[in-house]
């Protein structure tokens, strides 16, 4: 008779357990704005913010989206992105520090793409912005810490803002409301396989 006692067994732990989720998601009741950094060496920290883009336009809301280093201009997520009402999408950088190799010109550029950022912090209308790729720009010093945390902290109080890139200054962390960081266990790029378009574009 060892099987009906198992099942009891596991009846009973499921049912402490859910217990316990149901106490924790009945505390978590608070509605507010949040603050996300998705960071950290491994793939998919973009193609997760994107899919929050995703999921707010399926709840009719709408998003933003800041591009600070601009890779490649033919990814899936622009060419889909740019086709819906609810989205509005900004490429704000010109590329990594090693191909433009002016250190004024990416601080001009970096400086003249928060000022845009900055009206996207002042609309409410905008229920989600993405800063994909802001770490760089800071890491780098081409954007002041402070005042971009000043500007994120002073935005409507329901609007969300991801943050993605690696290195995310611990200043940044600190604030944020949730920080991811992806593990770089194994990459395809380094068995010697080309960016595949719907995998890394
Ligand atoms: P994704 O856009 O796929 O979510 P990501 O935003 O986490 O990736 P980035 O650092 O922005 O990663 O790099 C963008 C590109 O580099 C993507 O094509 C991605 O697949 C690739 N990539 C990401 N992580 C690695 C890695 N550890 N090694 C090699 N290539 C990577
Ligand atoms: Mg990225």
């Amino acid at each position: 008779m060892e099987k009906p006692d198992r099942e009891q067994r596991h009846r009973n732990r499921m049912q402490r357990k859910k217990e316990i989720v149901d106490e924790a998601i009945a505390r978590a009741d608070q509605e507010q704005g949040l603050l996300l950094v998705l960071t950290g060496n491994g793939k998919g920290k973009s193609s997760s913010a994107f899919g929050m883009v995703a999921r707010m336009l399926g709840h009719g809301m709408k998003a933003g989206v800041a591009q600070f280093i601009k890779g490649r201009s033919d990814t899936g997520e622009e060419a889909f992105f740019r086709q819906q009402d609810g989205v509005v999408w900004h490429v704000l950088g010109e590329g990594f520090t090693w191909e433009t190799q002016n250190l004024a010109r990416d601080i001009e550029t970096a400086q003249k793409g928060w000022a845009v950022v900055r009206e996207m912090l002042r609309d409410p209308s905008l229920n989600l912005i993405v800063l994909d790729e802001l770490t760089y720009p800071l890491k780098f010093g081409w954007l002041d810490l402070e005042t971009v945390l000043n500007d994120i902290e002073n935005r409507p109080p329901m609007q969300h803002v991801v943050i993605t890139g690696r290195a995310a200054p611990d200043g940044l962390c600190e604030v944020a409301d949730t920080v991811t960081e992806m593990k770089d266990v194994k990459h395809a790029f380094r068995a010697g396989i080309t960016a595949q378009k719907g995998i890394d574009l």
